[in-house]
């Protein structure tokens, strides 16, 4: 009798964990994603600020098929799925499964406003880090020749838009890379000429966290030079400006956005299934489809409730419901059930640069060193691969004692759509 076939959309953190926990099992596994790569999405910004190089954060898909016997990739767009007729369509032809598990990730919402999405960088791809960590070095490189005040003042202003763990992240690694690195290549720009803007809608940065930890982030920001606009929102962009509700313009050549994700656009593809806000895949208890108990949802494209509330778009949301999918179609299989998913929060983290980071579990919370060592330590702990492991413990045990940023390398002039460079 021929093996049931097990197919994952999409190798991100949910789909890596459901693959990695059907590997080995009486299934046969085909994995497909546009990337022959995981990718590991919370480093991307110091792939972007010059710190680590982008093999670092990507692990090869077939290096772990190598590994799993009875697993096969597939490097494919998938356009949708035939529900019905039990195929994953995609540019490489149809996919037939017996199983299936949905977990194509989300991208990018700058909520329809075109303006700021044709004039920002955003963080969600390895190309796209290193197109900003291009920019960022370019900038410099033309302000460090320019004769005109206004234009070098704007090369100089990088404005951060979303106070979440992102923008705080990359907001606190741009500053130390301007001081520690930058201002030192280019001796014809002060770290003082610079400015970085971080703009959050709501009142404070961090809304996840608890209060005390919100406003140390602000005031170790703060302390480091970066100018925390909050209760402020960008309504618009140019090349070189950003448009603030209420009427402030900011010159600046450089916008990075994020302060917003809806569902991946496969969602949007599937006929039928209930969407939910960010048109995220409303699922059942069990993360299945309605009326699809062989069709299973995780990740940041899923719409599952934990107390009335959605959870949030996180890695660990990812990994546990790829665990549970994955104990959910060996259950089926063997005519059993298992209870509901249920999440296990274990906190959350943020680094705001050397020496510092605010992180919350339960009702515990910790910062500065103690939270950095624990930020470190378990983002060393989630990255796939030895080799990735070992390069980023390196590149980060250099940069501490150095102060030194070793991947400043301009790999492209090629003028974006958003620059004016
Ligand atoms: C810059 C940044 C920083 C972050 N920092 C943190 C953090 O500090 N802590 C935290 O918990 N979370 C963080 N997140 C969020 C976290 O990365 C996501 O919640 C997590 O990646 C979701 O996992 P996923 O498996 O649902 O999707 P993803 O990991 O995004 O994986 C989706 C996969 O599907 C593939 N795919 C999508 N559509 C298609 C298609 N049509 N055809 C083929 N393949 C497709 C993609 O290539 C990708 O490999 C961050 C995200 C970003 C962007």
């Amino acid at each position: 009798m021929s093996k049931k076939r097990v197919v994952i959309a999409g190798m991100g953190f949910g789909g890596l964990r459901a693959a990695k926990a059907l590997s080995g099992s009486d299934f046969e596994l085909i994995m497909i994603d546009r990337n022959n790569y995981h990718l590991f999405q919370p480093l991307l910004y110091q792939v972007a600020t010059a710190g680590l190089e982008q093999e670092a954060i990507a692990y090869p898909l077939r290096g772990l098929t190598r590994r799993w016997p009875g697993s096969s990739f597939l490097l494919a767009e998938i356009s949708g799925i035939d529900l019905e007729g039990k195929n994953v369509l995609t540019d490489a032809g149809p996919v037939p499964y017996d199983y299936l598990v949905i977990a194509a990730g989300s991208r990018t919402n700058f909520f329809g406003m075109e303006s700021v999405g044709a004039h920002s960088f955003d963080l969600k791809r390895l190309d796209q880090a290193e197109d900003l960590r291009n920019h960022i070095l370019l900038s410099f490189e033309h302000a460090s020749r320019e004769a005109d005040p206004v234009r070098k003042a704007a090369l100089l202003t990088f404005v951060i838009v979303g106070g979440g763990p992102t923008g705080v992240e990359f907001a606190g690694a741009l500053r130390e890379l301007i001081v520690h690195v930058l201002s030192k290549d280019h001796p014809e720009v002060s770290a003082d000429e610079t400015r970085i803007i971080l703009v959050e809608a709501a009142d404070s940065l961090l809304t996840a966290m608890p209060i005390n930890l919100r406003q140390y982030a602000c005031q170790k920001l703060h302390a480091m030079g970066v100018e925390v606009l909050l209760e402020s929102r960008v309504v618009g962009a140019t090349a070189e400006s950003v448009h603030l509700h209420g009427g402030t313009v900011l010159s600046s050549h450089t916008l990075i956005w994020s302060a917003g994700v809806s569902a991946a656009t496969l969602a949007g593809h599937l006929e039928g299934v209930e969407r939910a806000a960010g048109g995220r895949i409303v699922v059942q208890p069990d993360l299945s489809i309605k009326e699809h108990p062989e069709v299973f949802v995780v990740g940041d494209i899923a719409c599952t409730l934990k107390d009335g509330m959605p959870l949030p778009m996180m890695a660990p949301v990812a990994i546990q419901q790829g665990s549970y999918a994955a104990r959910m179609i060996c259950a089926r299989e063997q005519g059993r059930s298992l209870p509901p998913f249920h999440y296990f929060d274990k906190g959350s983290m943020a680094t705001i640069g050397r020496s510092s980071a605010v992180a919350t579990a339960a009702d515990f919370t910790v910062r500065g060193y103690i939270a950095w060592i624990a930020w470190l330590l378990l983002h060393l702990y989630y990255l796939i691969g030895f080799r990735n492991r070992l390069v980023v413990m390196m590149n980060w045990t250099y940069a501490y004692w150095f102060q030194e940023r070793q991947v400043r390398l301009i790999t492209s002039k090629k003028r974006r759509a958003a620059s004016v460079l």
